[in-house]
């Protein structure tokens, strides 16, 4: 175990999901913030996990590995970072294979919605459709950009989910089974940014419930998270004993007002427990 006492982001995208910059960049750039140790958390993806492992390792930087999973909870979209995992874990990346492919499936659909509704647009051309992944989002975004039905992501979303309401999310393993995998896979389930969107559930309530169904910590600072609210949680997990994380969640330049190292959180906030264990 090494001693950790710096800087750190333990929620990073690169464009092995929806992210634009490379784990080059990101390492850069975490050392011009003075982040200390960083984990990578793509979407249901760990493609660029030992690429930046090794970067850092190069720089001198500290790494946790990382995935972030989606999850369906009582209809509710949830995240759960799963840190330190066996990449090389078969069953693990079956799983999270399926959530991709639930994810593409969603937007060929939305496409297909698109065209019945009389857009000029080709299923055929559409699934042979590529993008340079350093421009960030995803397939359907990028190919509705390209084709100029949508401007940008805001518009991505206003368009099919609230215009032509072709948009249905699909519905994720359950908090449950993402714990029981990520365990299984050696590694340590967190709950990502639980008040991401508007949410009036007491904190008491609202995060009891995932510990009972076996998350081990929280991600109480995110840049979606009032300060109020990311004190509120961290004094929850240090009264119940969990891990307490923060992360900036950012997505390169496809999200712009989130930045590596933001928020910036004193160590002494935090509660790494566990995860020390596996940082390299
Ligand atoms: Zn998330
Ligand atoms: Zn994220």
């Amino acid at each position: 175990m090494l001693p950790f006492n710096g800087k750190c982001d333990l929620h990073i995208h690169s464009n092995a999901s929806d992210g634009t910059w490379t784990p080059e960049k990101i390492v850069s750039i975490a050392k011009e913030k003075g982040v200390e140790l960083i984990s990578l958390t793509d979407h249901d993806e760990i493609s660029n996990v030992e690429t930046c492992k090794e970067i850092c390792r190069q720089n001198r930087l500290k790494f946790l590995s990382g995935v972030e999973i989606s999850s369906t909870f009582n209809g509710e979209g949830i995240h759960i970072l799963g840190f330190g995992i066996d990449i090389q874990n078969h069953e693990f990346n079956e799983f999270i294979k399926i959530n991709r492919m639930k994810l593409e499936h969603k937007d060929t659909e939305a496409i297909k919605g698109l065209i019945e509704r009389g857009y000029k647009l080709s299923l055929e051309e559409y699934e042979k459709y590529t993008f340079d992944t350093q421009r960030g989002g995803w397939k359907a975004l990028n190919y509705l950009i390209d084709y100029e039905i949508c401007k940008d992501v805001n518009d991505f979303f206003e368009k099919l989910s609230k215009n032509e309401n072709i948009l249905e999310f699909p519905i994720f393993p359950s908090p449950e089974e993402v714990v029981k995998i990520v365990e299984k896979a050696g590694g340590v389930p967190v709950l990502a940014h639980p008040y991401y969107s508007k949410c009036d559930e007491a904190v008491e309530k609202r995060l009891s419930q995932f510990v009972e169904l076996g998350i081990e910590g929280v991600e109480c600072f995110h840049p979606n998270h009032s300060r109020i609210i990311s004190e509120e949680c961290a004094n929850w997990c240090r009264k119940n004993n969990l891990i307490i994380t923060c992360g900036s969640d950012s997505h390169g330049d496809f999200i712009k007002t989130r930045c590596i190292g933001k928020p910036e959180v004193d160590i002494s906030l935090l509660n790494l427990a566990d995860l020390k264990k596996y940082i390299n």
